[in-house]
């Protein structure tokens, strides 16, 4: 696997590989990876994609100073797992390399309801963080498509609409969520819970499990209520468990069959904010 650390140096490359006929898969991710992120890698290499990997831990989407400076960093575990998985590149840029005329004249993007809803509400800034450094990692690596993991749900549609926005030519393929076998979505936040807490941190999966069994006859206000008592008996914080249109993420007050629909959570357990989310139907 070839490492560049300079963004010139990736983009050359990876234009050679354009002009031979290659198609380049991308996969952006901050590192200390786990086999959500490697099933990433796979499905790209799965579809005979040059693949490219990039590890950046951007400063501008973190709303919590200390959530970014806690931020697991794992570089040499990382560059084993993206060989293993047949990576062909990864990209390992530091902050001036992203951010060369500093972050306010890095372009960014306007992500109207999206960013204004969940996780917007609890991390202000952070899609439109997320909007900057996926725009310049575009201009850097121009992907033919670009996998992205369904366990951020929101931020899957805040990059749908940045590349509509770019009327970039690249494609997004979202992946499937990869859990531990007590149903936790995999996360490189995991790695900071405690073993206590880490004993009961599936209940978030089972909150959803339990939003979609009772989404046939059920009241959501009503298993919102059981979920959110059951999530703070067993020591969490949560920030929200909603219910939302699959498609608009317009929030939905009760179940709506005739909609695709989606049940989303966020809680704290300790200082770790978990996010998950399960499609309904
Ligand atoms: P991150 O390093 O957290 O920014 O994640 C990089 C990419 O991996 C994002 O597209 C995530 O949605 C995706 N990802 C993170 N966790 C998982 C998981 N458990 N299963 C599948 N994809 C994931």
């Amino acid at each position: 696997m070839i490492i560049f650390k300079k963004a010139a140096d990736c983009s050359r490359y990876l234009l050679k590989i354009k002009e031979k006929g290659d198609v380049v898969g991308f996969v952006p991710t901050m590192g200390a990876l786990h086999s959500g992120h490697i099933s990433l890698i796979k499905s790209g290499v799965e579809a005979h994609n040059v693949v490219v990997a990039s590890i950046f831990v951007n400063p501008t989407q973190f709303n919590d100073k200390d959530d970014f400076e806690k931020y697991p960093v794992t570089i040499d575990k990382d560059i084993e797992m993206l060989e293993a998985a047949g990576c062909e590149a990864l990209f390992l840029p530091s902050v001036p390399e992203i951010y060369p005329e500093g972050t306010e004249k890095t372009p960014s993007y306007d992500f109207g309801y999206l960013e204004d809803i969940l996780e917007g509400v609890h991390r202000p800034g952070h899609f439109k963080g997320v909007g900057q450094v996926v725009g310049r990692l575009l201009d850097i690596v121009e992907p033919d498509v670009m996998y992205i993991g369904q366990k951020d749900y929101q931020q899957c549609m805040v990059l749908t609409n940045l590349i509509q926005q770019r009327e970039s030519k690249t494609r997004i393929e979202i992946c499937p969520i990869k859990r531990a076998d007590d149903g936790l979505a995999l996360s490189s936040r995991n790695a900071r819970l405690t073993d206590a807490q880490r004993s009961v941190a599936g209940t978030i999966y089972q909150c959803l499990v339990s939003i979609k069994t009772k989404a046939e006859n059920g009241d959501f206000s009503v298993v919102q209520k059981e979920c959110e008592e059951l999530l703070v008996d067993k020591g969490f914080d949560p920030d929200y468990i909603a219910l939302a249109n699959a498609d608009t993420l317009e929030l939905l007050d009760d179940y709506q069959s005739s909609q695709k629909m989606v049940a989303l959570i966020a809680a704290k357990l300790g200082d770790v904010r978990l996010i998950d989310n399960m499609l309904l139907n």
